[in-house]
């Protein structure tokens, strides 16, 4: 019987000593799309903090003392990459964090255009559910090394968050196969959809390049207003994150009518339609198809 007790007692100190070591890893992300995936795939192990928060334009953001302090105490930071976070370099030296960043975008297949007579790399990549994927395969990557006591749970998670996303995809390409080709033209703000174009065969057009930084110039809107006209684009999208004044005036001369709002490159607050990438990226593809049907 007092073996017994002790057995127990021992075997509860052991439990209370492991209880103790599973401590919760500090993740950062630059911007809300990347959080929700990381928080896919972390689970309970993981806290994620977003830098930028929802309706956030992570290509102009003015980082604040507390984004430093949650990176000092990151133990992993993940960003998309392909110069999207300009801003991270200076914040990641101010915070003293020694990381190297995950940057989630490594593997995918990039695309680019010329911007004032320079090759410029589209940095939306996470807008084509195929690379979504080899995003979440970074993650799992990452995280299964920075705490390889939980690498099977990870694994397991971001498996079970892939189907997800290779359901999103199938999704998309089933509601946008069924409208005819010269249908698919749309107007948005900045070229954030190339990737998605690209995957789904849609034709976005823009008076902004890669980047909201960037300004359009007259003789630039005035060629979009006749390229709209001429190829009977029928539909003009606002971006949660970027300015709508532009893209409505260019819609107003154009004849385009408006589409609604697109979630491109942040999530909605909790209230909101797009509160995780999944949600994002149907509600895009449902928006967009029902422009594009003329509905
Ligand atoms: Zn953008």
């Amino acid at each position: 019987m007092k073996r017994l007790t002790l057995l127990t007692a021992a075997l509860a100190l052991s439990g209370l000593a492991n209880f103790a070591q599973a401590k919760t890893l500090e993740t950062v992300a630059s911007f809300t799309v990347i959080a929700d995936m990381v928080h896919n795939v972390g689970g309970d192990h993981v806290h994620v903090t977003s830098l930028i928060g929802p309706n956030g334009d992570p290509h102009v953001y003015e980082p604040t003392p507390s984004d430093a302090q949650a990176l000092k105490k990151a133990d992993v930071v993940f960003v998309s990459g392909l110069h999207l976070e300009g801003w991270l370099d200076r914040l990641i030296t101010a915070s003293g964090y020694k990381g190297q960043p995950i940057v989630l975008s490594n593997g995918i297949m990039t695309r680019s255009m010329e911007e004032d007579g320079e090759k410029i790399t589209d940095p939306h990549a996470w807008n084509s559910a195929v690379n979504g994927v080899v995003y979440v395969r970074n993650i799992i990557k990452a995280l299964q090394k920075a705490d390889p006591d939980n690498a099977t749970d990870y694994k397991a998670n971001g498996e079970k968050y892939i189907a997800q996303l290779q359901d999103m995809d199938a999704y998309a390409r089933a509601q946008i196969n069924a409208i005819p080709v010269a249908q698919r033209k749309v107007l948005t703000s900045h070229d954030a959809f190339g990737y998605f174009g690209d995957a789904y065969g849609v034709t976005f057009l823009s008076p902004l390049g890669f980047s909201t930084e960037t300004e359009a110039s007259a003789a630039d809107v005035g060629k979009l207003i006749n390229q709209i006209k001429q190829e009977h684009v029928s539909a003009y999208f606002f971006e949660n994150s970027s300015d709508p004044r532009l893209v409505q005036q260019i819609a107003n001369a154009s004849g385009a009518h408006p589409g609604g709002e697109l979630y491109v490159e942040s999530l909605s607050p909790p209230n909101g339609p797009a509160t995780t990438y999944v949600k994002m990226f149907r509600y895009n593809v449902d928006k967009l198809t029902a422009a594009m049907k003329g509905k």
